[in-house]
């Protein structure tokens, strides 16, 4: 099985962000990186949906888990929630 399907260029950039998506969201890009999701955003309404879309859920749950002051075991549940390691 060779993958030497026809894949768009739009499609591996897609993908790439995707990859990003995560790192993008915690701010552990670097500021080339993080350039070059939000680039792609602005070309992209597919992965901005998905990115506004993660943003505000982390956002609202951070906010959420900052304002009753997180004991440890809400904060694990919540990272774990969003789909993130409590791990380093
Ligand atoms: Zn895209």
């Amino acid at each position: 099985m060779n993958e030497t399907s026809q894949t768009p260029v739009e499609f591996n950039q897609c993908q790439q962000a995707v990859q990003r998506l995560n790192e993008y969201l915690s701010r552990e890009l670097n500021p080339d990186e993080t350039e070059l999701v939000q680039e792609h955003l602005k070309q992209c309404k597919g992965c901005f949906d998905k990115f506004h879309f993660e943003e505000t859920l982390l956002k609202t749950l951070r906010e959420k888990v900052s304002s009753v002051r997180s004991p440890a075991g809400l904060r694990e549940s919540v990272l774990k929630l969003i789909g993130r390691d409590a791990a380093p």
